[in-house]
């Protein structure tokens, strides 16, 4: 198996290069702590030639019929499925994730591209009933401009082609400033695009500092929209950066998602859909259920079920076959983590299974479960971003509701019943972005994805996600 790892290069203008000063910023394997690649570092002149590009690329690629952009983006979708064994082979060696969960992401993203540019040829206006004859008034949609996007290390592919393909359905041109530490395969994504026919100027890629380039492009004249994806402190930054500016944003920010597992379900199912859930790309996922509350009925049910499913994962190097999860991305988490359980446990929190680094070398991290962790501890408010599920109970469908709302994130929610009239209310009364119930069957690219309170605003999947990038403009035409 050819587990090579690529350098990564700027892309502005239709052109892979350096970037202007020279700079480069080292690229870590997660699984082993080593060096293994590294990434040009835009500064301001790379930027600059960036807007420049997006600009031009904004006056071509709205020019050019949607029927065009469709077919570009199918083959650009075709191109990444042809390459996905090799693209998944680097995104394992740059974020850890298991070598069968890098490539499903590399195929779903292909399934985004797909949907998108199907919904290019659907963007209709609407014709209104004039109160003159002879007027005819419509409202027609139109590309907002150039776009930047900004985009973390958890889904490197994921994170990036929704907002790419949502922006280029729509006529926009956009500038990505991806994540460091998982450059080279949002870097093939940008590939498969241009190696499809996407003109120059249309997909810019910038890496460097984060604050920096955000700072310097969201309030640049020449961007009309921003796409972040991140954590919500500095969603909640951008997005004012983004007002001050008079900017359109769509924000997809943290979650602290609940699972509510009432005494009616099937719990076989509860604890299968949700431990796999839970522990997929090592928790490191803005929608991972998090808080587990658990019926009183059932409870020591689903924490047994829970943990011995935590116990029986097998954690190791993603390239490895038969490892079901990698190492944490970022070596910063494991202190963090290690920081929210001590406060749990000595808030009286339990440690079922794991709760502590594995080994001393890579980012690996056990697959952790605690039970009865009050609501003043931390972990109960903070967004862990990684493989720690907290379990504790409830008696009354009230109770779980208020506690599914204490926070003031609302991304995604679970819950498994059988009862009609409980998932019923659910749906209307859980605050979040998402609710799925009995299965997970979240973030397809045919259903909406986002959230709502502090996780954010705005829809990155379903038919309102091409929204986004598109302006209405009205028009009245007197031809009397
Ligand atoms: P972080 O807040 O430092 O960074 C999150 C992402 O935002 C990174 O990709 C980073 O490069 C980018 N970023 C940071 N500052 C920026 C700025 N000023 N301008 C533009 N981009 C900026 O957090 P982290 O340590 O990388 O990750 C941990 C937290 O981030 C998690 O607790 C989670 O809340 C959040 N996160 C959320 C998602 C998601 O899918 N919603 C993904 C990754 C991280």
């Amino acid at each position: 198996m050819d587990v090579s790892y690529p350098d990564t290069q700027l892309f502005i203008d239709g052109e892979w290069r350096s970037g202007v000063e020279g700079k480069t910023i080292p690229v870590l394997d997660p699984a082993t702590g080593e060096v293994i690649g590294k990434i040009a570092h835009a500064t301001k002149a790379d930027l600059d030639a960036a807007l420049a590009a997006v600009d031009r690329g904004f006056k071509v690629w709205s020019a050019t019929s949607a029927f065009e952009r469709s077919k570009i983006m199918r083959k650009a979708a075709d191109l990444l499925r042809e390459r996905a064994d090799k693209i998944a082979r680097i995104m394992t060696r740059e974020q850890g994730k298991p070598l069968a969960e890098a490539k499903g992401e590399v195929l779903a993203g292909a399934d985004t591209i797909d949907w998108f540019a199907e919904e290019a040829r659907r963007t209709y206006g609407q014709i209104i009933p004039a109160r003159t004859i002879g007027v005819s008034q419509m409202a027609i949609k139109l590309p907002v401009g150039p776009v930047a996007a900004f985009t973390p290390w958890n889904f490197p592919i994921n994170q990036i082609v929704r907002k790419l393909s949502g922006a280029l359905a729509a006529g926009c041109s956009i500038i990505v400033k991806a994540p460091e530490e998982t450059p080279a395969s949002p870097a093939e994504l940008i590939r498969a695009f241009a190696d499809a026919g996407v003109p120059k100027g249309v997909i810019n890629l910038v890496y460097g500092v984060p604050a920096e380039i955000s700072e310097y492009l969201i309030p640049h004249p020449v961007i009309r929209k921003i796409s972040f994806t991140g954590s919500t402190p500095i969603g909640k930054h951008l997005a004012a950066l983004a007002g001050q500016h008079m900017k359109r944003a769509t924000m997809e920010l943290g979650g602290h998602a609940p699972a509510i597992i009432f005494e009616d379900a099937d719990l076989g199912a509860a604890v299968k859909v949700l431990s796999t859930s839970k522990f997929r790309n090592a928790g490191q996922v803005c929608v991972s259920p998090t808080r587990f509350l658990v019926q009183d009925g059932v409870y020591d049910g689903f924490l047994e079920g829970i943990t011995q499913a935590a116990k029986a994962i097998r954690v190791g190097n993603g390239l490895e076959e038969g490892t079901q999860m990698g190492p944490l991305a970022n070596e910063r988490r494991i202190p963090a983590l290690e920081a929210l359980i001590a406060d749990a446990v000595a808030q009286g929190a339990e440690v079922k299974t794991g709760g502590r680094r594995i080994g001393n070398k890579g980012n690996f991290f056990e697959p952790t479960v605690i039970a009865n962790a009050p609501k003043s501890a931390r972990i109960m408010n903070e967004e862990p971003f990684g493989p720690v599920a907290i379990v504790n109970r409830f008696s009354t469908l009230d109770e779980a509701i208020d506690e599914a709302n204490r926070l003031p994130f609302g991304l995604a929610s679970y819950a498994f019943t059988t009862s009609a009239a409980t998932s019923q209310a659910l749906g209307m009364k859980v605050e979040a972005g998402m609710t799925t119930i009995n299965h997970n069957g979240l973030a397809l690219p045919e259903v909406p994805f986002g959230g709502t309170k502090d996780s954010g605003y705005g829809t990155e999947g379903g038919s309102e996600a091409i929204e986004a990038y598109l302006t209405t403009k009205f028009v009245s035409h007197f031809a009397a």
